[in-house]
């Protein structure tokens, strides 16, 4: 039996990650967004997204994949990649998500890179977690964010990645509750 979706954001691994558990993002989505959580893989494979003369995969393609797939009652879904992203424009991308839309995806291909501490795992599960709030961040309406510590913040590469926090600043924290007010609203 499967519990019901509504109004749960969807935590959606794509094939075989190897982590050890989601655990931490789903946590966080909880703690943040204040939605309930399920795990539920809805793509399993990637070769529509693939393009072979760059080697890597097209997220905006999985995306709107991911929007035909959601199920109506899920509010948001956050699919989970290890594959290498990109958009055209860049070389590649952390993550990508539709603003104010339903769907985000992020990939852990480049929070792997130039560990700087003994500690490589719970770097490797903070970098996740920021990332999955930062995309998902967009799908409930917010912007990039010019503060550097801000998680909503534009990064170009792993070390601001590793910079920010895992936390909202006060200006982004109200944008999001007054969009949260929006969608309980709508409920
Ligand atoms: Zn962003
Ligand atoms: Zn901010």
């Amino acid at each position: 039996m499967t519990a019901p979706l509504n109004h749960k954001i969807i935590v959606s691994p794509i094939g075989y990650l190897g982590l050890s558990s989601l655990h931490p993002i789903h946590l966080e989505i909880n703690r943040i967004f204040g939605f309930q959580t399920i795990e539920q893989p809805l793509i399993e494979d990637l070769n529509f997204a693939f393009d072979p003369t760059r080697k890597q995969h097209y997220s905006t393609k999985i995306l709107e994949k991911l929007v035909d797939l959601i199920p109506s009652e899920a509010i948001k879904v956050i699919a989970i990649t290890d594959v290498d992203l990109f958009i055209p424009i860049l070389t590649y991308v952390f993550g990508e998500a539709q603003l104010s839309g339903k769907a985000c995806i992020i990939s852990t291909y480049r929070l792997k890179e130039s560990y700087h501490s003994i500690d490589s795992k719970q770097i490797y599960r903070h970098r996740m977690v920021k990332e999955a709030i930062h995309e998902l961040g967009h799908t409930f309406n917010l912007r990039h964010c010019k503060d550097h510590k801000c998680i909503m913040h534009y990064c170009r590469d792993i070390d601001d990645v590793d910079r920010k926090t895992e936390q909202l600043c006060r200006y982004c924290d109200i944008l999001l509750k007054d969009e949260l007010k929006k969608i309980q609203e709508r409920m």
